[in-house]
């Protein structure tokens, strides 16, 4: 491209304060960029001029760029103080088999509703109803004084024991007062 050309120049002045100790980052895009190749190793990228040579490296850097999301995503999973269950229901990276079963939309729908919530935190909509649990408060339920959170509702309230048993035992191999305790 011509030097005269206003997109060359704003690149150049772009470049010139990249190197100016007082660049701010936020008004500056080359920087931003040139933070975003570092990060996956692609930096030198920065300095192509010939469009050819970019799209060549293009999908290399689209890999690396999707590599370093996941891993970072990953690292979330496994770090993450909302969702400790999480840890155990991530494919971590991989694709999450519960959306390649064959069912409804509004089942995968509460599946994923019940992978996103916490202990302190269960609701979900059902074909345009609010269903929520007072986590704050003991089961009304039971007589337990058991917390309301989604592992006294899924595992451990008793008068769910016989829908539990119907609909869930036959998807988990280990005890469910096993299960409950090692979440907890
Ligand atoms: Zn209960």
């Amino acid at each position: 491209m011509d030097s005269s050309r206003l997109p060359k120049i704003c690149i150049q002045r772009l470049k010139a304060l990249d190197k100016w100790s007082g660049n701010k980052i936020h008004y500056n895009w080359y920087t931003q960029l040139k933070e975003k190749l570092s990060k996956v190793g692609m930096i030198h990228i920065i300095n192509y001029e010939n469009p050819d040579i970019i799209r060549k490296e293009l999908p290399n850097l689209v890999e690396k760029y999707v590599n370093h999301h996941v891993s970072k995503d990953v690292e979330s999973v496994l770090n993450s103080n909302y969702n400790k269950m999480y840890r155990c229901l991530s494919a971590l990276g991989f694709k999450e088999s519960y959306l390649q079963i064959h069912c409804s939309l509004s089942k995968r729908r509460i599946l994923s509703q019940l992978r996103i919530s916490n202990e302190n935190r269960f609701k979900f909509f059902f074909k345009g109803n609010l269903y929520t649990l007072e986590t704050g408060e003991n089961c009304t339920i039971c007589n337990l004084q058991k917390p309301e959170n989604l592992i006294h509702f899924l595992l451990n309230c008793p008068i769910y024991s016989s829908c539990r048993k119907k609909y869930l035992t036959k998807y988990i191999d280990r005890s469910l007062d096993e299960l409950g305790a090692q979440i907890l």
